[in-house]
């Protein structure tokens, strides 16, 4: 019971500090703060600061009065059932309330920050409202009988065309975050180049790129998130490869295709190790254990020991085990020919043995120094009809091209988002002109 004890020990306190009219109660870590009635319009509900936490009694009951509203926000270890009743709703009422949200929303899964506004006519909840995602409320009302319904609402979110363009200096991170990229749109646009471009060896300065996607604003004007990227080019020594976000028919989600209509997935991932360093390339080399010159059948990742490793193509585990100077190995067979191996693993996951499935991107594995190695690394080698193969320049060919009306379609849309580039880049180029300035 402390914390009833508590929240009113304190509300106490700030009852003498603040001398104010009462409004809201205040509980243990809960931030309350009044807000102007509902009717009043959103963007100043936004705006109002919140002002020191008051006790009070509840306003006497005014028949036909808009509703008061509180926002609340949930603090570590509040329930939503303690802050209803730190907030002044009654035992059952708060009990009938959660029940009807739990028919559309788990209460379990809000967490720590989630706001919400509870909608008072006197001393009864009228309505509570919470954001569950950026385009997405639940509602909670009261009947007249007094019982409660929850119902989903969907907010209306306005998706704003955004282009960021920028020339790498120093890396790709740094450039992207000057030229106000998010950096979940930074890593979905790596993750799509990731089948063309190895982002450790590849990237020179000069080197650069160009991002057409969605900014989201609610209804209140307030970037929310990111939407879908239309369009992501990198131009890499000069060479420049253009990918549009296209859905074809019958697909689930929506993939980045070449300006020629193929996919860019290809059957084999170049890096199955995410942020690994090519450490020792394909070839004759001078073996750094054996201390004389052999044929490197692979090529070395560097990477942190315990780092996942990732299935380079759908296929079928052919081994995994223990396999003398590989150490822990995996041995994955594709279509066409080709297999791959995973060496030095420090850890192969339970349930991977021969016969297993694998798709493209699995964990089959984690970084480590098994076998005859000098330190932990990730020894990669391609094999195509059992001749070993440089993985860095292996040509697997281009992805799934599309066919019949998918590939009219995405020419159409292509030049749709070739035309919105082009508007976009004048419109920049007119923004960023020395003379718009100097006029002024
Ligand atoms: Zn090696």
């Amino acid at each position: 019971m402390g914390r009833g004890d508590h929240g009113r020990y304190r509300l106490a306190q700030a009852s003498v500090r603040t001398k104010q009219p009462i409004f809201a109660a205040f509980g243990l870590g809960l931030i309350v703060w009044l807000v102007a009635p509902a009717a009043e319009a959103p963007e100043a509900r936004a705006e109002i600061a919140p002002p020191a936490p008051v006790f009070a009694i509840p306003p006497a009951p005014v028949l036909a009065a808009p509703p008061t509203t509180r926002l609340l926000r949930l603090a570590a270890g509040d329930t939503l059932n303690s802050v209803l009743a730190a907030a002044g709703v009654g035992a059952s009422e708060a009990k009938a309330a959660i029940a009807a949200l739990a028919r559309v929303f788990p209460p379990r899964a809000l967490k720590p920050g989630q706001e919400m506004a509870l909608d008072f006519i006197g001393l009864e909840l009228s309505e509570l409202r919470l954001a569950t995602g950026i385009d997405r409320d639940i509602v909670v009302t009261r009947a007249r009988d007094g019982s409660y319904a929850a119902r989903q609402r969907a907010r209306r979110l306005t998706r704003v065309p955004e282009l960021a363009a920028g020339v790498i200096r120093t890396s790709l991170t740094e450039a992207a975050s000057d030229a106000g990229l998010p950096a979940p749109v930074l890593s979905e646009i790596i993750g799509a180049f990731s089948y063309d471009v190895d982002f450790q060896r590849d990237l020179q300065p000069e080197d650069s790129f160009e991002v057409l996607y969605d900014r989201l604003y609610d209804e209140r004007g307030k970037a929310v998130g990111t939407g879908e990227i239309a369009y992501a080019a990198m131009t890499l020594s000069g060479k420049t490869l253009r990918l549009y976000r296209f859905l074809p028919t019958g697909a689930r989600t929506a993939e980045f295709f070449t300006a020629a209509g193929e996919s860019v997935k290809k059957a084999l991932l170049r890096t199955p190790v995410d942020g690994a360093r090519l450490s020792s390339g394909f070839g004759m080399r001078l073996h750094p254990i054996l201390g004389y010159t052999k044929m490197h059948r692979g090529v070395d990742f560097a990477a942190p020991p315990g780092a996942p490793i990732m299935a380079a193509g759908d296929g079928m585990v052919e081994r995994a085990g223990a396999a003398g100077a590989y150490g822990n190995l995996v041995l994955l067979k594709h279509d066409g020919g080709y297999e791959t191996a995973y060496a030095h693993m420090s850890r192969i996951p339970r349930g991977l043995g021969p016969g297993t499935r694998v798709r493209q991107g699995q964990v089959i594995g984690y970084v480590g120094a098994t076998g005859r190695a000098t330190g932990p690394h990730l020894h990669y080698e391609v094999r195509l009809r059992g001749e070993p193969m440089n993985p860095m320049s292996v040509k697997i060919g281009p992805g799934q091209p599309l066919a019949g009306a998918d590939i009219a379609r995405f020419h159409a849309e292509a030049e749709a988002t070739d035309r919105k580039l082009l508007a976009l880049r004048q419109a920049t180029l007119v923004a960023g002109l020395p003379g718009a300035r100097l006029a002024q």
